[in-house]
């Protein structure tokens, strides 16, 4: 079977492999992207529930602490390309943009669509070639050449960039191969675990309020009655446990059979101050609807109220001092142990991949093979939840085709 010859090829048609062929295209070089499905993007268009959290409004000195300690590796990338130059790079084509409260940034038609629609017309613009069911099933390095193999047939390339994800919805396509390309051309890889999951937990009793959503809960995990972390963002209770952004967050923490504790209302001087007031404002009142006061679903009060045995319909003016004390505790600790982390195959990040160690963090360049880069979640690095994995892809994406580009032009002088 005859080979094709390109000068770049890049492996993995998600975000990071497809930006990076955008700018490389554009300069004139000879761009293969080659891609095992039957079409690009697929994890991109599931993000953010298929409406795309592309980046974040975070000040850039605080974006790159959502990378826990992987973010002095992370931190050139995201200057070098910064989420003010991603949302500039997609307006010029025509692409608005929406920001929630949190700071998180979704194309303002919420469609990851629009923004896998730019990145294609890029690639048809600039002369990308896409070859899609075409899986790379190994690849070596000879004479300054790699040469692959693929299920579509056989590519030589002088450079070549492997963006193929992590290990996590192996349904898009990203089912860990890039981590044996990778072996075979001498790079480690730090074991892939699951990032960015919903937690189920022992002796869960809030099945009835699956699918509710509360803003800005405190969230402390314990291991032996030891803090080990703590966050404060939106929890959603699920059929078997809790999820949201604060738990997403948290995850990289949590192992089985910590203890997870819930300020549903507060902590509990804040939570008797503000129960005061409501039984002397609400003295005629029950104490169930007195308590929708704190900006609770209504679901999730008499979930509580029902499991703790509070009866909700007695008028807060007769309230026994001990009913008050058990449902100031209930309110403001809520406390589970962990049964369950989810795996990696429904997380929605990996954490692990191509040891950080022998890339180069300033051009995403092997340290261990000349001429052959990585980008986006095949390494290893995981951010929080909010758009920064997906920066992450799009900024180390821009960095290797820069590097590229360097190398292309310092032989062009010599
Ligand atoms: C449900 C879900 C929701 C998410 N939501 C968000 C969000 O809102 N915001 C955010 O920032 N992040 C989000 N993420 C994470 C984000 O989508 C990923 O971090 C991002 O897609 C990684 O981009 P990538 O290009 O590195 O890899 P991927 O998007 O995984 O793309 C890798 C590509 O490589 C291809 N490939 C794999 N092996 C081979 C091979 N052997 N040969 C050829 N091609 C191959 C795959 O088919 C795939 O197309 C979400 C993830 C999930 C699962």
């Amino acid at each position: 079977m005859k080979e094709s010859i390109y000068d770049v090829i890049i492996v993995g048609a998600g975000p990071s492999g497809l930006f990076a062929a955008v700018n490389l295209g554009a300069t004139g070089l000879k761009v293969c992207v080659l891609e095992k499905m039957n079409s690009a993007g697929k994890k991109l268009l599931i993000s953010g529930s298929s409406q795309c959290n592309i980046t974040n409004a975070d000040p850039i000195e605080n974006f790159i602490e959502h990378f826990g300690n992987k973010k002095n590796f992370v931190k050139k990338s995201i200057y070098n390309f910064t989420p003010v130059d991603l949302l500039s790079f997609f307006r010029k084509s025509g692409i608005e943009f929406t920001e929630d409260r949190n700071g998180k940034i979704f194309p303002a038609s919420r469609k990851s669509r629009d923004i896998l629609d730019v990145l294609l017309l890029k690639c048809r613009e600039s002369g990308v070639h896409i070859v899609y069911n075409s899986a790379v099933t190994s690849v070596e390095n000879k004479d300054s050449l790699f040469n692959l193999k693929s299920v579509s047939g056989k590519y030589g390339c002088r450079y070549l960039i492997i963006c193929t994800g992590g290990l996590s919805f192996p349904m898009t396509g990203s089912s860990g191969d890039g981590y044996r390309l990778s072996e075979s051309l001498g790079h480690s890889i730090v074991m892939p675990v699951p990032a960015l999951h919903s937690i189920s937990v022992y002796e869960y009793f809030l099945q009835d309020c699956s699918g509710i959503s509360v803003p800005d809960i405190n969230v402390i995990l314990f291991r032996d009655r030891k803090k080990i972390a703590a966050n404060r963002d939106d929890l959603l209770f699920t059929h078997a446990g809790l999820s949201g952004p604060v738990i997403l967050n948290l995850c990289r923490y949590v192992r089985k059979d910590d203890c997870i504790r819930i300020e549903i209302a507060g902590v509990s001087d804040q939570l008797n101050e503000k129960f005061k007031n409501l039984i002397l404002k609400n003295g005629k009142s029950d104490s169930k609807n007195a308590l929708l006061n704190l900006n609770l679903p209504e679901r999730l009060i008499i979930s509580l109220l029902k499991h703790y045995g509070i009866n909700g319909s007695e008028k807060c003016a007769v309230l026994k001092k001990e009913i008050i004390k058990k449902t100031i505790e209930v309110f403001s600790s809520l406390e589970f142990k962990i049964k369950h982390a989810d795996d990696i195959k429904t997380a929605m990040a990996t954490a692990g991949g191509v040891s950080l160690n022998e890339v180069l963090s300033g051009s995403m360049e092997s340290k261990k093979c000349a001429n052959l880069f990585f980008s986006g979640e095949v390494l290893d690095i995981d951010g929080d939840t909010g758009g920064y994995n997906l920066q992450w892809a799009f900024s180390s994406a821009k960095t290797a085709a820069d590097s590229i580009l360097k190398k292309e032009m310092q032989l062009k002088i010599h």
